[in-house]
């Protein structure tokens, strides 16, 4: 018996990253950071890889590590590496390293010293996120850098990469004018007569939305897990997470009976509450408070009061409601309930910061 459990549909991220593949001839990479957005990284990987994903994305070495672990032999690309970070494991472990700086490139040729074989790396190149990537004043002295140690044998460029500002506003002008920055980026590269095997660009709004950024190869997060970088449009994705719990505890209380912290609602008549046991420990976020959605008894209701850490409650007003009843935070939607887009409406965020919040808590993870 559950209290409060995460179910995650691996049929799902199957189906979304078959109909990713579907829409593109580059290779997909499945974008598994993050715990894998929430869904579990490597059970997220292993569907991703069963439905055709070739390369594998994440942001930590660690993370890197730990999929090589779990027994993972494909290409996986890990981009966001602080100064100092023993890279050289990373390197004997056959991990793509992203690189967007000359520090950079010197600790992956000290890696590639230390692990006795070439570091294979991603040049990244910033066309206008002003994030990871190097700038286009930059992008010469890199190139000419890591053709050098390409030459000396110390690195292999295996890939030349950048990402999106605004991909998930589909006709956003910036959208072209940083494609227009990453093809003079890649001309640059050739004049450094570089030839890496895979130029990148696409998240999951771009590979959806602009076959014209594909390249060799797309790196989709969001929609291999069904959720939309594209307010109001689906492409067919569905949903793989689930957030449920049990009611705990019912009791009927009196109009006006305050309810919770800071007593933030009120009921305004005698009403059943419901005490659910799930909290911000458990990724609903506090924001939440007299605004989250949630379907019970076949009705959609908001939360009552504010979010503590480990419950909230429901003012199910004269319905019946028990003990043990199933409360819904978000699903695919499919019965009516609530998805994570309406939560991420509901609390000001996106639904990328929902689904990822339910990872790695104490809520169990189910895996249909
Ligand atoms: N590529 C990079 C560099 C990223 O940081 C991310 C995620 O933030 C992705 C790809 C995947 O993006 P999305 O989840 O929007 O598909």
């Amino acid at each position: 018996m559950w209290q409060g459990e995460v179910r995650v549909d691996l049929d799902a991220v199957r189906e979304n990253v078959g109909r990713l593949r579907g829409g593109t001839s580059a290779e997909v990479m499945a974008v598994v950071k993050g715990d894998g957005y929430g869904h579990g990284m490597v059970p997220a990987a292993r569907a991703a890889l069963d439905a055709g994903a070739t390369w594998l994305g994440v942001c930590t070495l660690d993370e890197a590590l730990t999929l090589r672990a779990a027994g993972f032999d494909t290409p996986v690309l890990a981009w966001l590496l602080a100064p100092g970070l023993p890279l050289a494991a990373g390197v004997a472990a056959d991990v793509d390293l992203g690189v967007a700086s000359l520090p950079q490139l010197a600790e992956m040729i000290e890696a590639s010293r230390l692990a006795d074989r070439p570091a294979r790396i991603h040049l990244k190149i910033d066309t206008g996120l002003a994030r990871g990537g190097a700038t286009v004043a930059d992008w010469p002295a890199l190139l000419d850098a890591a053709a050098k140690a390409q030459a000396d044998g110390l690195v292999e460029v295996v890939g030349v990469w950048s990402h999106f500002v605004y991909a998930d506003m589909p006709g956003h002008p910036t959208t072209d004018r940083q494609l227009a920055v990453f093809h003079e980026g890649l001309a640059m590269v050739e004049r450094a007569g570089l030839r890496p095997r895979y130029r990148h660009l696409a998240n999951s709004a771009a590979t959806l939305t602009r076959p014209d950024t594909h390249f060799d190869l797309v790196r989709p997060g969001l929609a291999v897990y069904g959720l939309s970088p594209v307010a109001g449009e689906t492409y067919g994705l569905r949903p793989a997470m689930t957030a449920r719990a049990r009611v705990m505890l019912t009791k009927r209380v009196p109009a006006g009976s305050g309810v919770s912290y800071g007593h933030t609602y009120t009921t305004e008549g005698e009403a059943n509450l419901a005490v659910v046991p799930l909290g911000y420990a458990d990724g609903v976020p506090r924001h939440a408070s007299n605004a989250g959605p949630v379907q019970l008894g076949g009705r959609r209701r908001i939360i009552s009061g504010r979010v503590c850490m480990d419950q909230f409650v429901l003012d199910c007003g004269d319905d019946p409601v028990a003990a043990g009843d199933v409360v819904t935070l978000f699903g695919d939607g499919a019965d009516g309930g609530p998805t994570a887009d309406d939560w991420a409406e509901a609390v000001g965020t996106i639904n990328y910061e929902i689904v990822t919040r339910f990872g790695s808590t104490r809520v169990p993870r189910v895996y249909d």
